[in-house]
């Protein structure tokens, strides 16, 4: 299925696994938000990785095998990626795993970032604040802001509560970040509700079993 046709999915309280999640099924046919370069400039305007003004700099001035041969990268990283967090999910990551993370570091290593000062809001005080901005010189930029979200996910996140959705056909992932971590599904329009209907599906035959 076309992914111009249906919003990408942010479900996962967490970018680094939204981001795996742009590749999923939400309804029957499977839908890959990053299958080409225009779709991964759609993607992270949608998830606010990039700011608008360097994606229309980087969508006019590169060509269009250029961006796709980004989103090629991108969707081996996310699958890279994925086969590190399925393995990882329900437990704390430990320090050896950080031999398996080397890839995403010599990514990490060609960013391209720097700090600024710029006029805080209104009445502040001091009326300073620090930005962190990035050069967004190449096609390949789009990597960095993708590479920083997987970066925090492992720093950051306690992977005890990274989880699968149960949905039994549904592969998408989420940070549990609920006071009792008792999430079950990506989302109740989604999943949850499917659950529901198949309980009562379930229910009912049984009592018409009775
Ligand atoms: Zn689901």
């Amino acid at each position: 299925m076309d992914y111009r046709q249906i919003p990408a999915i942010f479900i996962a309280d967490a970018p680094g696994l939204d981001f795996l999640n742009s590749i999923a099924t939400p309804v029957d046919e499977q839908v890959d938000w990053i299958s080409d370069g225009g779709g991964l400039l759609d993607w992270l305007e949608q998830a606010e990785m990039v700011p608008r003004a360097a994606l229309a700099a980087l969508r006019s001035q590169s060509t269009p095998a250029e961006l796709d041969a980004v989103a090629a990268q991108a969707r081996a990283l996310r699958e890279w990626f994925r086969v590190f967090a399925r393995k990882r999910k329900g437990r704390p990551l430990t320090a050896r795993d950080l031999r398996e993370l080397a890839p995403l570091n010599q990514l990490l290593e060609r960013d391209d970032r720097y700090g600024e000062i710029v006029a805080a809001a209104t009445g502040e005080v001091p009326p300073f604040e620090f930005r962190a901005n990035r050069r967004w010189k190449s096609p390949e930029s789009l990597l960095m802001p993708i590479a920083e979200a997987l970066a925090n996910l492992v720093c950051d996140e306690d992977f005890t509560h990274v989880k699968a959705c149960e949905g039994p056909r549904c592969t998408l992932m989420f940070a549990d970040h609920t006071r009792g971590h008792a999430r079950r599904w990506c989302s109740m329009a989604i999943c949850g509700n499917r659950a529901k209907v198949a309980a009562h599906r379930k229910r009912v035959k049984e009592q018409q079993g009775e």
